[in-house]
């Protein structure tokens, strides 16, 4: 059976029997379930970045991740869903979000488990570009096989967040708060991301594109409705068909160029699966803001280039800002990894010289008070 690199199903609700029928559809044109065998300890690694109810289009929608579970468990392997949020990696908080994401029960009743490991190792990859030893949730390391079932988002940091940035929820809880840090550099921090889906190699990436989030993504946004259910082998020809179909240009996704630059992805060519995906591509997709991976540091530049990105760059980045709603709930403090917020008579206050940009206290302000400003240049070339 032929294995596709990316391809996109129909699938216009959260129906049983709909997301049974996508579902069956969508693993046959992904090769068919012959590899699965009795016994097999599978992962289906979701995109929990918090506690969120599934109609808020946050995370991977429960109903679909048990229509992929019955046809495993079916099978006789043994299923495990996990993430490992930005939050700390504990059963305090991990069983927390399992309950507001609504997972406990479609996940048992399709004859899965809950994750409830919440080790973790330290792992070498010398073949590394930037991340040649890491942390990693130990559930995912003692798995048979992955399976990558990602939602598809705007994202402040990376435009957008699919296949490809699914992958980092293998690192432990805050320990991705540190990476931030660490690789604050834009270029760097998109090899990080290859790096991580070159070591992991799910079987398949798969995306919830049922119900998506544009807008103040990833946690933060207003659902809309896209009606398909999206798959590959390869996480970067997914991410070009999950781009092409928000009308997100390819060079705004910095991993996407960082996949390309490695040879992983083909610098031109357009997304596979044009045909069946036309009719669901969006023209007016609202965007969380984030600036174009044109301005990332690149070896072959002239000094006068390299001056010259470093100059709008600056012009054109954006900023976590502070809009309404604040709590002073101190969330964003605790996660920030530079040190760089403060609270002040109940409201965040930034300190911009410390910023890192890497938005996590937009991504997990639980209000949404915390959003990304683009910068006033970038709002008057763009005229939005
Ligand atoms: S910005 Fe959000 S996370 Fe930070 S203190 Fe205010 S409500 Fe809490
Ligand atoms: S202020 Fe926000 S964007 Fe800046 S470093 Fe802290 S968490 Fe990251």
């Amino acid at each position: 059976m032929e294995k596709n690199a990316a391809v996109l199903i129909p699938c216009d609700s959260y129906e049983t029997e709909t997301l049974d029928a996508a579902m069956r559809q969508l693993t046959d044109r992904l090769g068919g379930l012959d590899w699965v065998k009795p016994g097999m300890r599978i992962g289906i690694k979701l995109n929990l970045c918090g506690g969120f109810k599934p109609e808020r289009a946050a995370t991977t929608h429960p109903a679909a991740a048990a229509a992929l579970t019955r046809l495993l468990t079916a099978r006789g392997a043994s299923v495990v869903w996990g993430d490992a949020p930005g939050e700390p990696f504990s059963p305090l908080v991990v069983g927390r979000i399992y309950h507001t994401c609504r997972l406990e029960e479609p996940c048992t009743a399709s004859g899965g488990e809950l994750n409830r490991n919440y080790e973790s190792q330290t792992v070498q990859y010398p073949e590394a570009k930037v991340l040649k030893q890491f942390t990693l949730a130990s559930w995912i390391a003692q798995c048979d096989a992955v399976i990558s079932f990602c939602k598809l988002k705007a994202h402040g940091l990376v435009s957008m967040t699919a296949a490809v940035k699914n992958t980092f929820g293998i690192i432990p809880g805050t320990l991705k708060s540190e990476l931030h840090f660490r690789y604050s550099d834009r270029a760097d921090f998109a090899d990080l991301l290859v790096d991580l889906n070159e070591y992991l190699k799910p079987v398949w990436y798969l995306c919830d594109a049922v119900e998506i989030m544009e807008g103040n993504g990833p946690t933060q946004g207003t659902p809309r409705h896209l009606g398909v259910l999206t798959g590959g082998t390869d996480p970067y020809r997914l991410d070009r068909l999950h781009a092409w179909l928000l009308g997100v240009e390819e060079s705004a996704l910095t991993y996407l160029e960082a996949a390309k630059r490695r040879g992983l992805l083909p610098a031109e060519g357009g997304p596979d699966s044009r045909e069946a995906a036309e009719a669901y591509r969006l023209t007016d997709f609202v965007r969380s803001g984030a600036t174009s991976s044109w301005f990332l540091p690149d070896p072959q530049d002239s000094k006068i280039r390299r001056t010259l990105k470093d100059g709008l760059s600056l012009l054109l980045r954006s900023d976590p800002a502070l809009g309404e709603g604040c709590v002073g709930c101190g969330h964003c403090r605790d996660l920030c990894p530079a040190g760089a917020i403060r609270i002040e008579k109940d409201k965040a206050k930034i300190k911009r010289s410390k910023c890192v940009h890497c938005f996590c206290c937009q991504e997990f302000c639980p209000t949404g008070a915390m959003k990304v400003r683009r910068s006033f240049i970038a709002r008057l070339i763009q005229k939005e």
